[in-house]
């Protein structure tokens, strides 16, 4: 009886010691790349994420908007369950203690906002309560939270066409089913269909090269940009353009 449990005890410490000297090989590895560990990306969605997600509304600031709260809780459970890059923003502004309040009201120009200074996303009528928007403007939540120079507002035409190629890549990907109008291109642009195989190139890991992918990105930004620039998002600003949040969101991992 003994020798089976001191057996079964030295076949568990095996296990364990195999165990740490993986994680150990997975620090050094990330170690060198100087990237940090992002587990939420890999592992699926933990049992009780459905409750996890809720931690990133702010309740008490969203009493106006209250009818609406059991879709933006929706949105966020399916984007967390679908979508893996975007578990990894999620945990991360939820790590850090942020919150946003839900506003949802008729804005003359904007379809949906993220507003720094009062933490809030909203959406323009309940016409515009939807999933895509709310990866976007989660996106500029995260951004501006984790790229310095989003946060000082340095380079929004960069920032807003980063956010919209991957609200594209995560809607062709994940929610393949759902009508959609693309973000970063028109449907009736001449770039249009080069513009969707451009996102299937990324979505097949075919893009290896960072100077090919910038000036991609730069070349469609700017046929996109160009209808939208204003005081803020100036196309020029696409010039020099290095991935900073496709960076850390998309290509961690696949390009070194
Ligand atoms: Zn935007």
């Amino acid at each position: 009886m003994k020798t089976k449990l001191f057996r079964n005890i030295g076949y568990l410490l095996f296990i364990l010691l195999a165990l740490s000297s993986c994680v150990n090989e997975m620090d050094m590895v990330e170690d060198e790349q100087g990237l940090e560990t992002l587990s939420s990306r890999t592992s699926p969605p933990f049992a009780g994420y459905e409750e996890w997600v809720k931690k990133l509304i702010d309740y008490d600031k969203s009493a106006d908007s209250k009818s609406y709260l059991g879709k933006v809780e929706n949105f966020l459970q399916s984007i967390y369950r679908f979508i893996p890059e975007m578990r990894d923003v999620v945990d991360d502004l939820i790590n850090r203690g942020f919150k946003f309040r839900v506003a949802v009201r008729h804005d003359d120009e904007r379809k949906s906002w993220f507003n720094p200074n009062s933490s809030e996303i909203g959406f323009s009528g309940v016409e515009n309560l939807k999933i895509e928007n709310m990866i976007h403007e989660l996106l500029h939540f995260f951004a501006f939270y984790t790229v310095d120079e989003y946060r000082k507002r340095l380079y929004a035409a960069r920032e807003e066409y980063e956010i919209r190629v991957l609200t594209d890549l995560f809607m062709r990907r994940d929610f393949s089913t759902f009508p959609y109008e693309y973000q970063g291109m028109k449907i009736d642009h001449d770039e249009y269909i080069r513009y969707l195989g451009w996102l299937d190139k990324l979505l097949k890991n075919e893009v290896q090269n960072m100077d090919q992918f910038s000036e991609n990105f730069i070349q469609f930004g700017i046929s996109r940009l160009f209808w939208i620039e204003d005081t803020k998002i100036k196309v020029a600003d696409l010039n020099g353009y290095r991935p900073r949040l496709l960076g850390i969101i998309w290509f961690y991992g696949k390009i070194k």
